[in-house]
């Protein structure tokens, strides 16, 4: 089968593990690039600007969104602002190298408003107890955090049926290999309706 490489969109409930997952395959998968994402939260301990997140302020995040300089972006968890760069996806597709985004479930849908072609993966959780025990297990977030983020996961657990495939997040590495499995299929002439 012949085709153009990939855009793949990984999303899923909050603290399913997202971000452990594409971070493995950025590490482990160098075929696969891996989209930065902007974001107007501060950085974690450890998170390096530029690898984690383009850190940048509101201003500059604001002035992004209004010249569209970004594919999509959400407001997540009504705290800080995150959005995917257009130029590096289209660069990284033009060279025929597969992409990956990995986003939550708001910029996944314009990201398939505008990018019909993309095939979205779905991570879940292998039960919603082990992901409210790894919600709270995190412990980055306060109290009120993390009633806010199960309150969002319970929403977004319930739009699986919206993705073209679900992986179940049981083991890291895994999961990693089956989404890199799908990053690799060429997009087939038939997926546009
Ligand atoms: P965190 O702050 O824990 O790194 O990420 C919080 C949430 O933001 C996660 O659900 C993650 O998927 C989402 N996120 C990260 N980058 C982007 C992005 O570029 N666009 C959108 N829409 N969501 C993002």
């Amino acid at each position: 089968m012949t085709g153009r490489s990939r855009l793949t969109v990984l999303a899923g409930p909050t603290a399913v593990g997202k971000g452990t997952v594409a971070a493995y395959v950025r590490e482990h998968y160098p075929e696969v690039w891996v989209s930065v994402s902007v974001t107007t939260r501060p950085p974690r301990p450890g998170e390096v600007d530029g690898v984690h997140y383009h850190f940048v302020s509101d201003e500059r995040f604001d002035t992004m969104v209004a010249e569209g300089e970004l594919l999509e972006w959400a407001l997540v968890h009504g705290r800080a602002k995150y959005g995917t760069p257009r130029r590096p996806v289209e660069e990284a597709l033009g060279a025929g190298r597969p992409a990956l985004l990995e986003i939550d479930l708001q910029g996944a849908r314009q990201v398939r408003a505008s990018m019909p072609d993309a095939f979205f993966v779905f991570l879940a959780p292998p039960s919603w107890e082990e992901l409210v025990r790894r919600l709270v297990g995190r412990g980055t977030e306060d109290e009120e955090e993390r009633a806010v983020r199960l309150a969002t996961a319970r929403v977004e657990l319930a739009a699986a049926a919206e993705f073209d495939v679900t992986v179940v997040n049981d083991d890291v590495r895994r999961a990693a290999e089956e989404l890199v499995s799908w990053t690799r299929t060429p997009v087939p002439s038939t997926k546009r309706d």
